[in-house]
Formats: structure tokens, C-alpha cells, sequence
């Protein structure tokens, strides 16, 4: 031993829950990722920012195994989820495999995704029931709680159809909680709300965050990537172009594009 030591210090762990090392992703010519290194710790809230055709939400859609990665490796928890080798073969998962990982993960999207024709209720109770074969009553009590969580207690027996954007987007999150995930991905989940519905959402954001859970959330509200950001990585073009504690970017970006994003979304 050396002698130093080291101070335990509150908050995230130093555990890795996901790590991100030279992603290529191409569709056909199109060269979308350019060589991604990022790690996100456990209880770790990482934000991504970026503008519009950056390649924010293909990365989300490579770590959550919605699209397989053409170069590099991604490991979530210590699973490998695919990577090409030097001489270009591509190693994939089974596809049980990527079922068991997708399973961990949750996904909220900037459209709200809900099953239309189900209530709130069933929207949240349908994957642990159909996919994790919980009992429909283990699975009621769990959705209950998770509407109320999100505020939402109220609005069980509603419709998607009869609730407001924000609510909807609750209701996203309960359900995608509903699964038990160790990790969540956020992708534009304000984007598509009103203005006055944006706050509630958030907020429920920033609860998950302060209970410990390990989230990376795209997103233009530099308010909340202030507040609740571990760590802010800047994206554009496909690679990332400045990377680190948000507050230190936020007032200070070292790099030209990134504070000409901030200067347009601030
Ligand atoms: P962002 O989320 O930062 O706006 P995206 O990841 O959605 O960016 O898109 C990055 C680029 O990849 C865009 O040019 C987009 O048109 C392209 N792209 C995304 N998905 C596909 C796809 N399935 N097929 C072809 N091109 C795609
Ligand atoms: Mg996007």
C-alpha cells in the first residue's frame, strides 16, 4: 500500500453501470456515431445535450439494444452488448440475452408511448404481468404505488385519451419503474409537453435521481441538467465534443460549438 487514502465520499458509487468505448454506429453510408467514450457510474445521473441530428437518441437506442452497434463495445452492469472484433465480425448477444438486458433497462421516449387502449392502471401492470409473470395483484399494488409516486394516484382508471401530456409522460415513467430497471434512459422526455406540464415531469426526474437511480436523460433543460446532472456530456455531429461537471460547462464551455449551443438554449 501506498498510504494514501481515501475519503468515502456521499452519493453515486464508483461501480460502472455502463460503459461506452469507441461506438461507430452507421446506417448504410451514413456515419451517425463517431467513436463514443462515456462512462455513466451507478447513482449516477449523466445528461446529454446536443442539437437536433447529433446522434443523442441512437445512442440511447444502442444501449438499450434497439439498434445494434457497428463498431466498439458497450458493457451495462458487466454485460457485454455487443461488439465487432478486429477483424470486423460482429458479436451479438441471443436474443434471450437481449430480452434478459432490455428487461433492466427502462426507456421513456419524448412521445408518450402509452397502450391507448388501456388505462393508466393496465399501462403500468402489462410488463410485469405479461413479461415478468408477476400476479395481477403483486403487480396492482406495485403500479399503485408508483402512481402515486408520480402523482397520479387519482388518475388509475383513466385513459391515455383523458390525460393531460405530462400526465401521460407520468404515467411512461411509472410504467417503465414497473419493470424494476436498474437503469433508466430518458430521451426528450419534456420536448414534446406544453410548457406549464414540463415542471411536473421534472420533477418526478428529480426524485428518481435522489433515490438512487442511475439515469442518462437527452434533453434541452439545462435548468435540470444544472440541478440534478452528475455529469453533462455535449454531443454534436457524432461525437462528444466536451464532457463533464455540469455546472463547470454550463458557465464555462472550453469548447466553440458547445457554447454556441448553450448560447441558444439558455
Ligand atoms: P438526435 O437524437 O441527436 O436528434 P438521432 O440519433 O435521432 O439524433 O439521429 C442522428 C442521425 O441519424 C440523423 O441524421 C438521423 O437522420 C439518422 N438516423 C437516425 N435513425 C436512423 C435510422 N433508423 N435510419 C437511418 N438514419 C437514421
Ligand atoms: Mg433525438
Amino acid at each position: 500500500m501506498t498510504g494514501t487514502t481515501t475519503t468515502p465520499t456521499p452519493g453515486p458509487t464508483l461501480k460502472p453501470m455502463v460503459s461506452i468505448a469507441g461506438v461507430h454506429k452507421f446506417f448504410g453510408e451514413h456515419h451517425v456515431l463517431k467513436g463514443i467514450d462515456m462512462t455513466v457510474k451507478a447513482g449516477e445521473v449523466s445528461v446529454i445535450i446536443g442539437p437536433s441530428g447529433s446522434g443523442k437518441s441512437t445512442l440511447l437506442r444502442c444501449i438499450n439494444l434497439l439498434e445494434t452497434i457497428s463498431a466498439g463495445r458497450i458493457h451495462v452492469h458487466d454485460e457485454l452488448i455487443g461488439f465487432k472484433d478486429v477483424n470486423g465480425k460482429l458479436h451479438d448477444l441471443s436474443s434471450k440475452a437481449i430480452a434478459g438486458q432490455r428487461r433492466e433497462i427502462g426507456m421513456v421516449f419524448q412521445r408518450f408511448n402509452l397502450f391507448p387502449h388501456m388505462t393508466a392502471l393496465q399501462n403500468v401492470i402489462e410488463a410485469p404481468t405479461q413479461v415478468k409473470h408477476q400476479s395481477k395483484a403483486a403487480a396492482k399494488l406495485k403500479a399503485l404505488e408508483l402512481l402515486e409516486m408520480v402523482g397520479l394516484s387519482d388518475r388509475a382508471n383513466f385513459y391515455p385519451a383523458q390525460l393531460s401530456g405530462g400526465q401521460q409522460q407520468r404515467v411512461a415513467i411509472a410504467r417503465a419503474l414497473a419493470m424494476e430497471p436498474e437503469l433508466m434512459l430518458f430521451d426528450e422526455p419534456t420536448s414534446a409537453l406544453d410548457p406549464e406540464l414540463v415542471g411536473d415531469v421534472l420533477e418526478v426526474m428529480k426524485d428518481l435521481a435522489k433515490s438512487g437511480m442511475t439515469m442518462i436523460v437527452v434533453t434541452h433543460e439545462i435548468g435540470f441538467a444544472r440541478e440534478v446532472g452528475d455529469t453533462l456530456t455535449f454531443m454534436d455531429a457524432g461525437v462528444v465534443v466536451e464532457s463533464g461537471n455540469p455546472r463547470d460547462i454550463i458557465a464555462n464551455p472550453q469548447h466553440h460549438r458547445t457554447k454556441e449551443f448553450l448560447s441558444r438554449v439558455l
